[in-house]
């Protein structure tokens, strides 16, 4: 970081998936701690905030194109379908990257503490690109989400994955850290696997999770699931190794009960047997399935990947249009 002179440009961006109930009182709220920020003169008078949604078939894009008619700092981008919470992000960070020092990503149901954005800030402008939101508490979330994560993160860090725990999507990064996560060309998007990846500077800030304070959890038990299992497959080829080791161990049994079937043959007592072929017969195509699922999974992601397919598509965007371009990049 060259000077530190506190008057940075800052773009938080909120992903919207059919958010109407809730969008009113985060452009509230979100707008009163920008506000604040800018009169302490702790960030530039054009920072602002950037809605991006996802596809919504509510109400959430006229919303967000009404308040950005009434509020100069409201800014918005609209995906032409629903594309997913990380794409969103995505598409939020690199149209904003360009006309901001810092990025702050929250989600809209604001059950991230929005008093944690000064303290993030605070930690840029102390030498950090990248400050993670991480939650002290799950209290509010339910026993069954708060196992499945802690056993999610669990089996995370036994992979591999350098993830730092209880921290969702809710983070700062500062401009050359987002350019730094933007040159990740990946389809296969698990923002908060490829944070870490990028290095720099970093650290934490620790809030306490509320309710979501309306509307329903976009991200039900199919989408979490396959959040996950995404996750896994994108970051750690570890299951394709435990395959291979599967294999050795199959392979050593399957002479272990080769000889116990030769000395068997040689005693004479050969008829028996029918049961442990069945169980064999099935277990073993069995086994064979997962593998071949577990492979074809990473076949698939290759697939996915060497199609390079555009990640979003954007409808209509008032983001850039209301800055005048000036490229104030640090690097
Ligand atoms: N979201 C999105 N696209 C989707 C699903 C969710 O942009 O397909 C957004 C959603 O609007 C919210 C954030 O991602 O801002 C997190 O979703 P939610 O709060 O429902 O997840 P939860 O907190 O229940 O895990
Ligand atoms: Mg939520």
């Amino acid at each position: 970081m060259s000077s530190i002179k506190q008057n940075k440009k800052l773009t938080v961006i909120v992903p919207c998936y059919n958010e109407e109930e809730v969008l009113p009182e985060t452009v509230k709220e979100l707008s009163n701690i920008l506000d604040s920020l800018i009169k302490s003169k702790q960030i530039d008078s054009q920072s602002r905030l950037l809605f991006v949604n996802d596809g919504s078939k509510d109400d959430t894009w006229n919303l967000i194109e009404n308040y950005s008619h009434e509020l100069p700092h409201v800014t918005g981008i609209k995906f032409s379908r629903n594309f997913g919470h990380q794409d969103a992000l995505l598409a939020g960070m690199t149209v904003a990257v360009n006309y901001s020092d810092m990025i702050i990503t929250i989600d809209a149901d604001l059950q991230d503490d929005i008093n944690a954005i000064p303290k993030m800030v605070a930690a840029y402008y102390n030498g950090y690109d990248v400050v993670y939101g991480v939650r002290n508490n799950r209290d509010t979330d339910t026993a069954f989400k708060r196992g499945t994560a802690m056993a999610f993160y669990g089996l995370m860090r036994r992979l591999g994955v350098d993830m730092v725990p209880n921290s969702a999507d809710y983070r700062l990064l500062s401009k050359r850290a987002t350019k730094a996560l933007l040159a990740f060309k990946e389809r296969n998007l698990f923002l908060r696997g490829m944070v870490p990846l990028v290095g720099f500077p970093s650290t934490k800030v620790y809030y306490a999770r509320k309710e979501r304070f309306a509307g329903t959890s976009k991200y039900p038990l199919k989408k979490m699931i396959k959040f996950a299992f995404d996750g896994i497959t994108s970051f750690s080829t570890v299951p394709i190794r435990l395959i291979m080791n599967l294999g050795i161990l199959l392979v050593v049994v399957g002479i272990g009960l080769f000889v116990y079937t030769l000395m068997q043959k040689l005693r004479g007592a050969v008829i028996t047997g029918w049961a442990s072929l069945m169980t064999s017969i099935w277990v073993i195509g069995g086994v064979q399935l997962i593998c071949i699922s577990v492979i074809g999974e990473y076949i698939g992601k290759i697939f996915i990947e060497v199609k390079q397919r555009p990640r979003y598509t954007i409808e209509q965007e008032n983001y850039t249009e209301s800055f005048e371009y000036k490229d104030n990049s640090d690097d």
